[in-house]
């Protein structure tokens, strides 16, 4: 029997890197994107360790011609069961009255315009087998504010009622949607949100960190790979039940 295939976007370092050797070690062969296919060689690496296989492709989820690239090519892997919209950006840090429009469009353009690309690119194929499964990464940031994040939240927030609204159109086709919200990842990207968020509000970063660790009952941040995992669960028949859901992985800092 062929693997099951899933495209994973983003998937050149951080948490999308994480998915793509979690949907590698759980039998899928990926289709992993990232702007520059090149950038890709840790992710292969990474996957051949957890056993399985990825394919870089070049994708930019702001493109339409890209992501219809992508789509394309992961099809021809095998039919596509699992699509993570991953790649985001942070956007700035500042407050709402300080943004230019560049800034804000900037955020809104990869964070919920790729999501709608990535997965418009691939659903054509998955309604047409009646089966698939989409995930989008959002972020606790969505629904809990943190000032000066304006257009980050929108976006992520958006994901989410794209999510809630696509989950009812499609589940008439058998297809799943699902968003997984991270909260605090540990790795360089939250140290340098620390470090801004010390900034912006004036307080050492040290206390900034502490305040990041004590707002989880578990005291912790979570990690790249628990975010993997929860993805692969939810493509997974294990989450057969399971649709129009934002599934948080903040070590319980967000709880609704
Ligand atoms: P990183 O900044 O480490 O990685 C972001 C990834 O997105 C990179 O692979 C980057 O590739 C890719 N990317 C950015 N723009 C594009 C684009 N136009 N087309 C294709 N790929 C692009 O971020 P994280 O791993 O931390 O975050 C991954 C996701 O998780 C994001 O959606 C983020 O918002 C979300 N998240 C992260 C949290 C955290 O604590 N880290 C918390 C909550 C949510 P390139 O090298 O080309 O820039």
């Amino acid at each position: 029997m062929t693997a099951p295939v899933a495209a994973v976007t983003g998937a050149n370092r951080g948490i999308g890197q994480a998915i793509a050797a979690a949907f590698a070690g759980a039998g899928y062969t990926v289709a992993a994107g990232a702007r520059d296919p090149a950038s890709l060689d840790d992710t292969v690496t990474a996957a051949g360790k957890a056993g399985g296989t990825v394919i870089p492709v070049a994708c930019d989820v702001r493109d339409e011609a890209s992501m219809a690239a992508m789509a394309a090519r992961a099809g021809e892997l095998g039919p596509v069961h699992a699509v993570v919209a991953n790649a985001g950006v942070a956007g700035p840090t500042l407050p709402l009255h300080e943004l230019t429009l560049a800034d804000w469009r900037g955020t809104l353009v990869t964070d919920l315009d790729g999501v709608f690309l990535t997965f418009r690119a691939f659903l054509p194929a998955m309604i047409r087998r009646r089966h698939g499964s989409l995930i989008a990464i959002s972020s606790m940031t969505g629904k809990r504010p943190l000032p000066g994040r304006t257009p980050y939240a929108a976006a992520k927030m958006g994901v989410i009622g794209m999510v809630r609204t696509l989950a009812a159109e499609l589940g008439p086709y058998r297809i799943r949607v699902n968003a997984v919200c991270p909260g605090y990842v540990a790795g360089p990207r939250m140290d340098e949100v620390v470090r801004r968020q010390a900034a912006l509000r004036g307080v050492p970063e040290a206390q900034m960190r502490a305040e990041v660790t004590g707002a989880s009952p578990l005291g912790r941040m979570v990690e790249a790979d628990e975010v993997a995992r929860a993805c692969v669960f939810l493509a997974s028949d294990g989450a057969a039940g399971i649709t129009g859901e934002d599934l948080n992985v903040t070590a319980g800092v967000v709880m609704y």
